[in-house]
């Protein structure tokens, strides 16, 4: 059932959270307005900068966003950063309600003395460069050596792993960027290790990842078997999806003996569980094999030094606090809510009037695409429910955004790059070019 309002509102980040609610907001408020500000000039967050290139299906939701951009009372505005080109008074002034969405693009780190070295680099900047993430295109990992050591055993991390091992035909006609193709099909990586703290049971990986993982071609998985000690005498005792991932592996470690010998000249995904990060050093890092207590991994004396030409720590995205207003919460790394509606500063139950916050940047860095869906209709369900409940300034006229001197993308300056990305690809078969610089993806959207 619609409600009419002439609320303005405004969304702060383009990516999943922004887009599903938006599209909430405009389907259920019948004469709202939502503007979409986004600090980079192309909308869609990590669905264009994080999901694997080598995933286009995944990708399909950008039809979904992009059907509710064409809404005419959708508006873009790209190229504006909160925090920096913009403030959150200021935007809180001209709009009846801010959705704050811009996720999670900083890292969590080990703490380890030497981290950073420039051989230890973050799954996040890794997936950033194969992505084209503006910026990313200067890391150049160094991917002369043999072995790689991933520490984390995320799907981020299985992407990394995939990335790397992957027959560079493969990836030639997914979006992976020019220049990081360039550097993938002169690498020398032989051996990815893919380190956990805990053990088969508690991977953190999902079962159509480690499908991925087992096809790919010239490509073996070896599984250490003493990791694998009584895994076989709990299965019954598993929840399905669990249990399907553990008998996967089981499969994958009993058909590891009959493997022929030729498989393993080729490049070897290694597993490897019960080891806890300890120290870097400069061809390898040393792990304290650990044991489990109750399900939490506990250090013991004994250590393993695996050997590491480059190490990606892949433990996770980390948010950060853009604006000084914002009530963030820096060990848990989010904005801290109830439900959505942001508290106030040093209170547990009151809230911000008509200041929200949704996706990544409310959840923290976990769930899947859908995750991110549904937590952000919730959130827009309570703006409009708090908008029926008149539980914020919903009669004063808002001026919403006023164009002044920045230079701003436009969803047609946004449908502008995208089609000389999508021809730039055509030519080489793939999907699209990505275009890396921001000045030139200015120029092409014509501010
Ligand atoms: P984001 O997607 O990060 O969007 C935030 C937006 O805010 C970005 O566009 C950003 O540029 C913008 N922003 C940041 N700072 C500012 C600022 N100061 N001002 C204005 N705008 C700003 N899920 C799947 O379902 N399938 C997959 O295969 C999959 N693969 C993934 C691979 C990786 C490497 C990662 C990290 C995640 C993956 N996910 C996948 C999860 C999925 O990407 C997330 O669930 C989802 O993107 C979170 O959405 P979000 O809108 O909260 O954040």
């Amino acid at each position: 059932q619609q409600v009419t309002t002439g609320k303005r509102i405004c969304i702060v980040g383009a990516g999943p959270a922004g887009f599903y609610a938006a599209q909430y907001l405009l389907k259920q408020l019948s004469d709202c307005t939502v503007d979409i500000v986004e600090k980079l000039p192309v909308p869609f967050g990590l669905v264009r900068f994080g999901v694997a290139p080598d995933h286009p299906e995944v990708k399909n939701v950008i039809n979904t966003f992009t059907k509710t951009a064409e809404n005419p009372r959708l508006r873009f505005f790209g190229n504006v950063s909160l925090g920096q080109d913009i403030s959150l008074q200021e935007l809180r002034q001209r709009y009846h309600a801010v959705l704050l969405t811009y996720g999670a693009d900083q890292d969590r780190e080990l703490q380890l003395q030497n981290e950073q070295e420039q051989h230890v680099i973050s799954a996040r900047k890794f997936v950033a460069w194969y992505n084209g993430l503006p910026g990313a295109e200067q890391l150049q990992p160094d991917l002369s050596g043999r072995d790689v050591t991933i520490v984390g055993q995320g799907n981020v991390a299985v992407d990394v792993a995939r990335v790397l091992l992957s027959p560079i035909d493969k990836l030639k006609i997914t979006d992976t960027t020019e220049y990081a193709l360039e550097a993938l099909a002169r690498s020398q990586v032989q051996r990815v290790h893919l380190v956990g703290r805990r053990g088969p049971l508690q991977a953190a990986f999902t079962i159509k990842e480690l499908r991925e993982m087992l096809k790919l071609p010239n490509v073996t998985t070896n599984w250490r078997s003493s990791d694998f000690t009584g895994i076989a005498e709990q299965l019954e005792q598993l929840q399905r999806p669990r249990r399907r991932l553990t008998e996967l592996m089981l499969k994958s470690l009993s058909e590891q003996s009959t493997r022929s010998s030729t498989a393993a000249a080729g490049r070897q995904f290694l597993p490897v569980f019960l080891r806890a990060p300890k120290a870097i050093s400069a061809k390898e890092m040393e792990f304290a094999v650990t044991q489990l207590r109750e399900g939490v991994a506990v250090a013991t004396d004994a250590t393993e030094c695996l050997p590491a030409d480059l190490i990606l720590r892949s433990i996770g995205y980390k948010s950060s606090c853009a604006d000084a207003g914002i009530n963030f919460d820096p060990q848990r790394g989010h904005v801290r809510h109830e439900q959505g509606r942001v508290l106030k500063d040093g209170e547990e139950k009151s809230v911000e009037p008509g200041l929200y916050v949704a996706g990544w940047l409310a959840s923290g860095p976990t769930g899947v695409i859908l995750t991110t869906m549904n937590g952000a209709f919730a959130v827009a369900k309570t703006i409009c429910d708090d908008i029926t409940a008149k539980a914020f300034d919903t009669a004063s006229t808002k001026p919403g955004f006023e164009v002044g001197s920045q230079r701003i993308v436009s969803w047609d300056g946004w449908l502008r790059i995208d089609q000389q990305e999508c021809e730039a690809g055509k030519s080489k078969g793939k999907p699209r070019e990505k275009i890396v610089d921001i000045e030139h993806m200015l120029t092409i959207a014509g501010v």
